[in-house]
């Protein structure tokens, strides 16, 4: 029995292919959370179609965690699914 060394044993391969495919996918988590917006105070990413309230700088506040601020936000924007465009933009308060 002859073993061919171009062609690497089939565990050794499956092997190499999982590994492919865990980059693979811990990159395309690492893409997605790199989109989502999280709230500035707990961290939670907000649900779509929830509300979350933008401050000065950027700052993302959850529903849940508004009342805790005593100052109005700059603007308030419903999170919308990423087939619409990116979830929260900071705009200018009209
Ligand atoms: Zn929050």
């Amino acid at each position: 029995m002859s073993r061919d060394s171009s062609h690497p044993p089939a565990d050794r391969r499956l092997a190499a292919t999982q590994g492919l495919e865990r980059l693979l996918l811990r990159a395309g988590v690492g893409v997605l959370a790199a989109d989502r917006a999280r709230c500035c105070d707990c961290g939670r990413t907000p649900l779509i179609g929830e509300e979350v309230h933008l401050y000065e700088r950027g700052a993302v506040v959850c529903e849940l965690c508004r009342p805790l601020r005593v100052a109005a936000p700059a603007s308030t924007e419903r999170v919308r699914h990423s087939e619409y465009g990116q979830t929260v933009r900071l705009r200018r308060a009209a």
